[in-house]
């Protein structure tokens, strides 16, 4: 049995997706800057895809600006706030620790420019609250940003109080929501979100295809520079293919939303409660607040890797974190953010479910978990000495 479980990473395009993308390349390939017509009808097809994402978030669809990916969005969304603070003087800006890389790589680099950057403490609870975002606000604050959910642990972050906080203060309030759009119900007006990031590949859309939402009247400055498309905010010549499929997903997505989250949230529900009988683990992420096709947990005694390379083998696709940080020896950013010392962090295991999964599939994983990790722990040098007591078990 071959199962995908890896969904936070990417997904698999959806058949009606695929199907829209289509005419893009047989029919409508005008460059929707061409005066002629057939210009002028890829045009066209362009803003219906515009006004399709644009209702899905509940803003207009001069608001929204189409981008490569989600990192791309998240990159222009800082750039711009931090720029515009720096001409006020206002070079203070407020995340999470638990961040994707999209975020905390590019404060880094406004740190290394000179902004201070604030990064709220996830230990408590595996999730930030508003009173956090209240009492890190300073007068030279100029961009809260805070995920709308994590990729990793799958915690969902108090949105709306953290954008009414914002709001109050007058603080730009930017959330990447790569992991929550298609997935959460999501009304940037209501939620007072002012820019928020998204991409087609996270809701069974297209790969390198993604928007940004920007709030009407805040500034917004370009990071490719080029020709005049996106209202002069984003050169480059349209992505039409992949700006149709990711509406036409989206639009899926958020029609049947509580139908697919009722299914995952059944999923992964059955399967936390069956791997929280391995001995010596722990659930990672909020346990309450919790994205619908997240399981996260970290297992003592074992290394990521191998569980990951023995659960493929038992046709099992999974993670021990985020795509971003395979390869790489660090254990995640994010389950050290959250309390884990390196050890069990090491120990990881994501499964990321989507409507695509089916119960079968569930049976399997909790069938083959358990005993690759009994496995692996009785080849462990380190699960020998914590059943000698030579070593003490934190889990
Ligand atoms: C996947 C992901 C991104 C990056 O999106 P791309 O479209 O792959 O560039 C950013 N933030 C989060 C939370 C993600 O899960």
């Amino acid at each position: 049995m071959q199962v995908y479980a890896d969904n936070a990473a990417t997904t698999k395009i959806s058949g009606h997706a695929l199907q829209a993308m289509m005419p893009c390349f047989e029919k409508f390939y005008g460059n929707p800057s061409s005066l002629h017509s057939v210009g002028q009808e890829a045009k066209e097809v362009l803003e219906d895809a515009r006004a399709k994402v644009a209702a899905c978030l509940g803003c207009e669809p001069r608001e929204v600006y189409f981008t490569s990916g989600g990192s791309e969005a998240d990159n222009q969304a800082i750039i711009s706030a931090a720029r515009f603070g720096a001409r006020k003087n206002k070079k203070h800006i407020i995340s999470t620790a638990f961040e994707h890389h999209a975020v905390l790589h590019t404060l880094n680099k406004l740190e290394n420019e000179g902004f201070e950057i604030t990064l709220l403490d996830v230990s408590n609870g595996h999730n930030v609250t508003a009173q956090q975002v209240k009492d890190a606000i300073r007068e030279d604050t100029c961009l809260v940003t805070c995920m709308y959910a994590n990729n990793e642990i799958g915690s969902i972050l108090p949105i709306a109080q953290i954008g009414a906080v914002c709001k109050e203060a007058g603080v730009p309030f930017h959330t990447d929501a790569v992991q929550a759009v298609g997935h959460l119900q999501i009304n940037v007006k209501e939620q007072n979100i002012d820019m928020l990031s998204l991409s087609g590949h996270k809701f069974h859309g297209p790969k390198g295809v993604g928007a940004l939402y920007v709030r009407r009247g805040l500034p917004l400055v370009n990071v490719i520079e080029g020709g005049a498309q996106e209202r002069g905010k984003r050169a480059g010549t349209e992505n039409l293919p992949g700006i149709v499929g990711m509406a036409a997903a989206l639009a899926d997505a958020c029609a049947n939303l509580e139908e697919n989250n009722k299914k995952v949230t059944a999923l992964r529900d059955k399967l936390i409660e069956g791997l929280s009988k391995i001995p010596h683990c722990a659930l990672n992420g909020d346990p309450v607040n919790r994205l619908p096709g997240n399981v996260s947990f970290c297992f003592e005694g074992i290394e990521g890797e191998s569980l990951l390379l023995l659960l493929d083998m038992q046709g099992v696709a999974a993670s021990s974190g985020s795509a971003c940080t395979s390869g790489s020896l660090d254990p995640s950013h994010v389950l050290l953010a959250i309390g884990r010392v390196h050890d069990v962090a090491h120990g990881s295991l994501r499964l990321s479910l989507s409507h695509y999964n089916t119960e079968e599939e569930i049976d399997h994983i909790l069938k083959v978990v358990p005993e690759v990790v009994s496995l692996l722990r009785n080849m462990s040098p380190v699960w020998r000495d914590l059943q000698t007591g030579k070593r003490e078990y934190i889990l």
